[in-house]
């Protein structure tokens, strides 16, 4: 015995511009155990009472609305096998099929990994906050600078997040700022990056977020960020909460 995987396909009628194909993703994908490739197709026939073509000419193709695909599953085809698994959703650990989802035109994931899009959401989010308390000890919350070497401008700025990260996201993400266009439209050879101060909170402080916005604050004057560099507002107080704990969001 052998396992045969079968895909029908529909047709899809020729438009003004373009002529008859058979679609894609098949009507139904589905798999059968025969002996020979002869028998699997028999029983595939039974199965939907009616004789399916595997092999139809263009020019017959409208006497045709299905096409059968067949072929034999060796222990090699792990991906199509893994189809017809029975698969536990990572996140709330209910069983599915992949191949069901593939046969279910109103499905809303085909994600190989979660049964819904709201598990898959639901990881997503628990994996960025458990990058972010990875990285919380290993990275503490640091004022960086960014010097244009040519100039002597600066722009200051303050992260929670690894400063790495942060460079990496003006340089790869610009958005029409004075800073992002300077940067933008020079040699990156012309641009350093430091850290000028790593954060270590005084040890009555209630508001960390307040006291980094007071440190940037300090080096925006003290490097005279906004009135020669590249910083367009000066830091104030009032810090948007949900822009300091969310780690993969911009900080301005
Ligand atoms: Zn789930």
């Amino acid at each position: 015995m052998a396992n045969f995987y079968y895909q029908i396909k529909g047709r899809q009628p020729a438009g003004p511009n373009r002529e008859a194909e058979w679609a894609w993703p098949p009507v139904f994908s589905g798999m059968v155990e025969a002996d020979n490739r002869k028998l699997a197709k028999a029983q595939i026939d039974e199965l939907y009472e009616r004789q399916f073509p595997q092999r139809v000419l263009r020019t017959d193709m409208t006497d045709h609305a299905y096409l059968l695909h067949i072929q034999e599953l060796h222990e090699h085809d792990t991906y199509l096998l893994r189809r017809f698994e029975d698969t536990a959703c990572k996140e709330c650990g209910t069983v599915f099929r992949l191949i069901d989802k593939y046969n279910d035109p109103n499905t809303e994931t085909t994600s190989h990994d979660y049964c819904t899009e709201a598990c898959k959401q639901a990881a997503r989010f628990r994996d960025v906050q458990e990058f972010r308390l990875v990285n919380e000890g290993r990275a503490p919350a640091v004022i960086y600078q960014v010097r244009q070497k040519s100039t002597g401008r600066v722009y200051v700025g303050q992260t929670t997040q690894p400063f790495t990260l942060r460079w990496w996201q003006h340089v790869s993400n610009p958005t029409a700022c004075k800073f992002h266009s300077a940067l933008s439209s020079s040699d990156i050879t012309d641009w350093e990056f430091s850290v000028i101060e790593v954060i270590a909170y005084p040890q009555d402080c209630v508001n960390r977020a307040a006291y980094i916005t007071q440190r940037e604050s300090h080096w925006v004057e003290a490097l005279s960020a906004v009135d020669a560099g590249f910083n367009t507002i000066r830091p104030t107080g009032a810090v948007d909460q949900t822009q300091i704990s969310l780690p993969l969001a911009g900080l301005a």
